[in-house]
């Protein structure tokens, strides 16, 4: 419910999960301390990067990697978060049902069977390289593979080490400047978080506490006009009168909705991944621990083992199987995400402590495609026709994807919702 002294606040965030909480604390440093409201419809912050305990095991929901941009602009808040990067030299790769050695790292790609001397060299080199190319901007990165790799192995054995770090199961859907340039920020280093996802989101908490931000949950926002006092309605039908308000993590249809847009943004379509949270008493098999599919959208990895995330001698893995086109229904999604941790993981069973089965979590609420123009084309954070009015979020502004767009599309709305205080 929104309390009497909530029917003003000279800023409003709406979304409690990672962009909102961002924007929220880089507004309440600009603004200073009771300034900001931030609103949030779920009973708790966080949004999909929530971690729930389970005696002690932490499962966020799906696997998480943390990039350097996001940990770049979370320290510059103040918020340090411990985190540790992954030995991708273990890997091994899932073809045609069998485990083979992997190569999600340099020396391994060089060594493997899976590829000719000639196929290994145009992936490595494909991989080492790949960087921002705007020339590459409305080219597929279907076209862009069947360019420069060349036979149709080598094209899937790189775009299943592409797909893991974007979460796109079907090349021909993501936009080619935007993988590469994507990849060139996985080769700076990625990390498990200790605690899983929930200690950045607390830290983000803390912050905004400290510098005076109020947290309203339970408060679902259903309208929006813009204007010299921006105005919000929420569900129980209060009005709040503002002078800036950032949306936040909401997706382009809901933000159409709430302005009143008889068009809604077209950013591209939403991605959504099959996810397995798992908890067990102890690991089976300790060298099967990160296992990426080929010729199959799946992977599987123990967190646990590089991060902290459970008791003493106990595991912590994800599993996902990325949305190829294939339309498999959600009860075969699930056999084929427990037939994997049954070649991997064998009496799983026995050991189970918790399992949790996310048959399509939206990952991106809209991939960069070629035909809306890569990144480039993504819309920006200001909406025409309503002034004062923000808009921040995994598929807003020209920089980032997953959570590097949420932080640095965050900065943005704030600094300019700041600027109207
Ligand atoms: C399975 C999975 C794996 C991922 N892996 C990675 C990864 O490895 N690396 C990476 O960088 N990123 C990853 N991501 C992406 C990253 O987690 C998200 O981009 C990020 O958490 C999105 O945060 P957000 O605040 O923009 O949106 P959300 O987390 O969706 O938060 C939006 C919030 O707004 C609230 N809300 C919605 N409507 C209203 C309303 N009308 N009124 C008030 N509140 C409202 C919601 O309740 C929610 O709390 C992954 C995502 C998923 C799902």
């Amino acid at each position: 419910m929104t309390g009497r002294a909530d029917k003003r606040a000279d800023a409003v965030v709406v979304g409690a999960g990672l962009t909102g909480l961002v924007a929220a604390v880089r507004l309440a440093g600009a603004a200073g301390p009771g300034r900001v409201l931030l609103l949030e419809a779920g009973g708790e912050p966080g949004g999909r990067s929530r971690t729930t305990d389970h005696d002690g095991f932490r499962l966020t929901l799906g696997p998480r990697a943390l990039y350097r941009t996001t940990r770049d602009q979370l320290h510059a808040l103040g918020v340090r978060v411990p985190a540790r990067e992954p030995d991708l030299t273990t890997a091994l790769a899932l073809r045609e049902g069998t485990l083979h050695p992997g190569y999600a790292a340099p020396g391994p790609l060089l060594r493997t069977r899976l590829l000719s001397p000639r196929e290994r060299l145009a992936v490595a080199r494909l991989l080492a390289f790949s960087r921002s190319r705007p020339s590459l901007v409305g080219t597929d990165a279907a076209e862009w593979l069947a360019d420069r790799l060349p036979t149709e192995r080598a094209r899937e054995a790189a775009f299943a080490l592409l797909r893991i770090s974007t979460y796109t199961g079907r090349p021909e859907m993501i936009d080619a400047n935007a993988l590469a340039t994507h990849f060139a920020e996985v080769r700076r280093g990625v990390g498990y978080v200790d605690g899983g996802w929930r200690t950045l989101i607390d830290a983000l908490l803390a912050r905004a506490r400290a510098l005076g931000v109020r947290l309203r949950t339970g408060t679902r926002v259903t309208g929006v006009e813009g204007g010299e006092r921006p105005r919000i309605t929420t569900a129980d039908g209060q009005g709040i009168r503002t002078r800036s308000v950032v949306l936040a993590g909401l997706s382009q249809r809901a933000v159409g909705q709430f302005l009143g847009q008889s068009d809604p943004l077209d950013a591209g379509r939403p991605l959504h991944t099959a996810c397995l949270d798992v908890a067990l008493t102890r690991l089976p098999d300790p060298t099967c621990t990160l296992v990426i599919g080929v010729d199959e959208p799946l992977y599987l990895s123990v967190f646990s083992r590089t991060a902290h995330l459970a008791p003493a001698g106990g595991a912590v893995l994800h599993l996902a199987r990325y949305d190829d086109g294939a339309g498999l229904g959600p009860t075969e999604v699930r056999k084929r995400l427990h037939h994997l941790l049954d070649l991997c993981q064998p009496g799983w069973r026995e050991v189970l402590v918790h399992e949790r089965f996310l048959p399509r979590i939206t990952t991106m609420t809209a991939v960069p495609e070629a035909r809306t123009g890569g990144l480039p084309g993504r819309p920006g954070m200001t909406v025409d026709a309503h002034p004062g009015v923000f808009v921040a979020g995994d598929w807003v502004g020209p920089r980032g994807l997953l959570a590097n767009a949420c932080v640095l599309s965050a900065a943005q709305a704030a600094r300019a919702a700041a600027a109207r205080l």
